[in-house]
Order: C-alpha cells, then sequence, then structure tokens
C-alpha cells in the first residue's frame, strides 16, 4: 500500500473529545485547554496489525477515565530546566 498519498495541511484546528465529543477549544490555531493524545501503532502481536489508532480525551474524561485505573498513573513533576 502506498502510504505517501498527499496529506491536507490543515490550519485549523478542530480537535475534538474521543469520549464525550465535546470540541477543544481553539483560538488562532492554538489550543486553549490541554487534551491526552494518544497514538497507537498495533504490531504483529496484535489484532490489529499495522493499524494506527489516534484519539484524544479531554481533561475531564481523562481525569474519568484514570480514577477506573486499579494502578494510579505515575506523576511526575516537570522541573524548570534552564
Ligand atoms: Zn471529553
Amino acid at each position: 500500500m502506498d502510504k505517501n498519498k498527499t496529506l491536507k495541511k490543515v490550519k485549523v484546528i478542530n480537535i475534538y473529545c474521543n469520549v464525550c465529543g465535546r470540541q477543544i477549544k481553539a483560538e488562532n490555531g492554538i489550543l486553549k485547554e490541554d487534551v491526552f493524545e494518544a497514538t497507537k501503532e498495533w504490531g504483529y502481536f496484535s489484532n490489529k496489525d499495522l493499524e494506527t489508532h489516534k484519539f484524544n480525551i479531554c481533561e475531564t474524561c481523562y481525569e474519568e477515565m484514570i480514577s477506573n485505573f486499579k494502578i494510579p498513573v505515575e506523576v511526575m513533576n516537570k522541573k524548570e530546566v534552564m
């Protein structure tokens, strides 16, 4: 399969939360809120070989998702690097 199809350059940012369907706020091409962006290239040992899955989750849905985790997410605080 030829993967080098013409990629459309989109200037307008239209990002939706895949969980709740809400549009993520953006102004002049800059996101005004943070989202969880996930991209997964499924490999040979999956049933989705060669598929790439991509989705966004808004912060509210993210909080809800991780609250169902048996093991909580690892949280690291970013340190200012000069
Ligand atoms: Zn959401």
